[in-house]
Parts: C-alpha cells; sequence; structure tokens
C-alpha cells in the first residue's frame, strides 16, 4: 500500500547556498567548475558533502570503485533503501549544475525530513557516483556501470587517465576514495535522480519540471564508400565513380531519415574521411560515421532499414560499393512505470506544470535501471546551455525539482515491500 503523497517542501535557499558553496570547488574564472574526477579537487567535494551528510545524521559508506552512499535510517532496517543522487565530477569547462544539482537534492531531502521529524519506513540513500562524466577516464559513467554490473570492478579501475594513463583506481587511492564496500550486488527499492535538463524544451515550453519516461536508444555506424580514384581532367562525367558524391547523397538521406520520425529522432553526420583528399582527383573512398538516437527500438530498426536501403541505392546508381557496418547498439531504457508516476503525482500534488520528456543524453539513472526500478525529473536550465561555464539554472526551478523528489521519494520510502 502506498501512503499518501504529503506534500511536503523543502528548504530552497539551503539548496541553492550548498550548490553555490561547492562550485567554489575547482570554480573557474568565467564562472563555471572544472573537477575532474578522482583529482585532487573531486577528493576536496567529496569530503565536504561527506561532512555535510554526516551532520545530517547519515552513516555515510565508500565502495571499491569510490562510489559514496550517505544512509538516512529508516523503521525497517531490513527493507532496501530508496536510492537518490547523482555525481560530483565535472566536465574540464562544466557548469555548477549538471550532476552537482542531484546529489545537493538528495542532501536537502534529507536535511528537510530531519527539520521535520520525519521517520520514512524504507532507509533513503543519498549516492554520489564515481566518473560519470567519462572526460578524464572513458567510457562515461564508470561507478554506476560498475554497481549495475555493466562493467568489471577491474575493468573500471583499469581505465586509464587520457593525458598520464594514471589509472582511476590510483588516482581513488591517492584521494582516500578507494572504500572498502564491496560494488553493488545489492538490493534497491528504487533509485531517483534530478538533474538539469541540457537541452532546450522545457525552458521553451515554460514548464519547471519534466518527467522523464525514459533514456533515448542510440546505434552508431560506419559506412565506408567505394569507387574509384581518376584524375579530375581527363575522366568524362559519366564515367566517374566518385566516393563523395555518393557518400554526400547518403549523408542527405540520414537527415531525411531523422526529419521523417520527427520530434524523437536525431540523425547525425558528424565525422567525415575522404581520400585522397586531393583537389584534382576524383574522391576514390569515403569513410563516414552515423549516430541515430530514438526512444523507441522498434523506429530505430526501422531508421537501420532506411540507412541500409538509402546507401545501396546512392551506391549503385553511381557504380560504388558501400559498406554499413554497425559500431554499437545501446538499447531504448524505459523507466520505470511506477516511479514516473511518482514523480508526476508529486508535480501535480505542488500544482508545478510539468511534461513527459526523453533523456537525450546518458545519466547514472539509466545503468541504474538495469538492476532497480528507476526515473529521472528534470529541471529547465538556461538556454538549454550544458557541458559549459555558463551553465545556469534558475533557484525557483531547482527548489521545484527537489520538491518533486522529496515527494516521490515518500512515496517509494513509505510503501513497506
Ligand atoms: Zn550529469
Amino acid at each position: 500500500m502506498s501512503a499518501p503523497i504529503r506534500n511536503l517542501q523543502v528548504n530552497g535557499a539551503r539548496l541553492w547556498a550548498s550548490l553555490m558553496e561547492l562550485a567554489q570547488i575547482g570554480a573557474t574564472a568565467k564562472g563555471g567548475v572544472c573537477r575532474l574526477a578522482a583529482s585532487d579537487l573531486d577528493g576536496e567535494a567529496r569530503r565536504l558533502f561527506i561532512g555535510w551528510c554526516e551532520a545530517a545524521g547519515c552513516t555515510v559508506r565508500v565502495d571499491r570503485i569510490g562510489n559514496i552512499f550517505a544512509r538516512r535510517p529508516g523503521r525497517d532496517a531490513s527493507l532496501p533503501p530508496v536510492m537518490t543522487g547523482s555525481h560530483l565530477d565535472t566536465q574540464p569547462t562544466g557548469g555548477k549544475f549538471d550532476g552537482a544539482y542531484g546529489v545537493m537534492a538528495g542532501l536537502e531531502l534529507v536535511r528537510t525530513l530531519n527539520d521535520l521529524g520525519y521517520e520514512t519506513e524504507a532507509p533513503i540513500e543519498i549516492v554520489a557516483w564515481t566518473n560519470e562524466e567519462g572526460s578524464r577516464f572513458s567510457p562515461a559513467m564508470v561507478g554506476s556501470g560498475v554497481f549495475a554490473g555493466v562493467f568489471e570492478l577491474a575493468e573500471g579501475l583499469a581505465r586509464p587517465d587520457n593525458v598520464t594513463g594514471v589509472t582511476l583506481g590510483a588516482e581513488l587511492a591517492r584521494i582516500g576514495f578507494a572504500g572498502p564496500e564491496p560494488v553493488g550486488r545489492r538490493p534497491v527499492a528504487a533509485y531517483f535522480e534530478a538533474h538539469i535538463e541540457q537541452g532546450p524544451i522545457l525552458e521553451a515550453a515554460g514548464l519547471p519540471i519534466g518527467v522523464v519516461t525514459g533514456a533515448q536508444g542510440q546505434r552508431w555506424y560506419e559506412v565506408t564508400v567505394t569507387g574509384q580514384e581518376a584524375h579530375a581532367g581527363p575522366t568524362p562525367m559519366p564515367r566517374r565513380r566518385d566516393a563523395l558524391v555518393g557518400a554526400a547523397r547518403m549523408i542527405d538521406a540520414v537527415n531525411r531519415i531523422g526529419l521523417a520520425h520527427a520530434p524523437y529522432a536525431c540523425a547525425t553526420v558528424g565525422f567525415v574521411q575522404v581520400s585522397p583528399n586531393s583537389r584534382n582527383t576524383i574522391p576514390g573512398r569515403v569513410f563516414f560515421t552515423v549516430d541515430f538516437r530514438h526512444p523507441e527500438d522498434a523506429v530505430l530498426t526501422q531508421m537501420d532499414r532506411d540507412l541500409r536501403q538509402a546507401c545501396g541505392e546512392a551506391a549503385s546508381a553511381i557504380g560504388l560499393e558501400a559498406e554499413v557496418k554497425e559500431f554499437w547498439h545501446f538499447p531504448p531504457t524505459p523507466f520505470h512505470p511506477d516511479l514516473i508516476a511518482a514523480v508526476r503525482a508529486a508535480a501535480a500534488a505542488q500544482g508545478y506544470p510539468h511534461q513527459d520528456i526523453i533523456s537525450g543524453a546518458g545519466h547514472d539513472a539509466v545503468y541504474l535501471a538495469r538492476v532497480a526500478p528507476a526515473a529521472m525529473i528534470f529541471v529547465p536550465c538556461v538556454g538549454g546551455i550544458s557541458h559549459n561555464e555558463i551553465e545556469d539554472a534558475k533557484p525557483e526551478d531547482l527548489t521545484a525539482g527537489c520538491n518533486v523528489l522529496l515527494n516521490a521519494v515518500l512515496e517509494c520510502a513509505n510503501t513497506a515491500s
């Protein structure tokens, strides 16, 4: 049985103050933050966060990949925790809110429950995942990925710094965050993550809350088009097998495939290599990449078919060969219907206008969704801009997102299962 939505409210000024204090660690001249994973500054931010959690009465544990879990006990210690959080690391030219917001929103939620003397059935855990950004140690979302069993622990710890080659494991040990706890393999009742949208949709719609129903699937391709190199002067037009002309038609087709599945499809060619890339030689070979995204697998399958057909037709029309190789397939991640409903109900109970939205980016919640019910709450960011030092968000929107998070978490933490 679920408890009724209580419609409690957090202290928005305290949330903002904590975000601004945290943003001083790694603050850049342009108003952003540079706090790379497992750097000294990341260690400093982690210690500030842990100090705040302990002051709020939480028990803090660190696992072997450096994920931090701050637990507020519930009435029934045998129940799995309701978890909420995000990440403290940033891009090299990152902002104050990407990741930090989700962690500070979790902290504010716990502080509010303390103020009210509110005891939940299930424990609540605030989590800070290691190396979400993947800019210093690729790939992204390593901490949550190891927790969810997507990567082996040893694989995660061995990720090299992209400049010096020092490993994530060595750097975690150096900053004091190679914890003793085993990673993952424990039940989580629910995982909620509050995050800035990092896109323009909510701001354009004038809405403070996005109810995130899932994350887009992605299919990446490498296409190689082969024709024949020949002299640009003596070769008559009808005799040419120009790989670049074929590739140009294929690239245009990629764009049309994206438009045909609007509004959710994205289709991008972001990398092209022409050879021999000489002004008076007809191109004999072109290599390019394709990035398809859509929230539904069935549509991605259709886009895949369309791509192969378009490439085949463009090639055969002028005597080329086209090889379309799928490089990576990340299936769409729908979030849990009960948690989505809890977020929607919490937004409605607070009187916040909201809309359903799909996450275009990867988040820790996407990996958590593989091992636990998961959902996300988006709030608008100014101009839709993120991964940028000018990233900004309005205090009232951050407060709204945190209020929704609080009441959605309570809905799950008071459900005895
Ligand atoms: Zn993030």
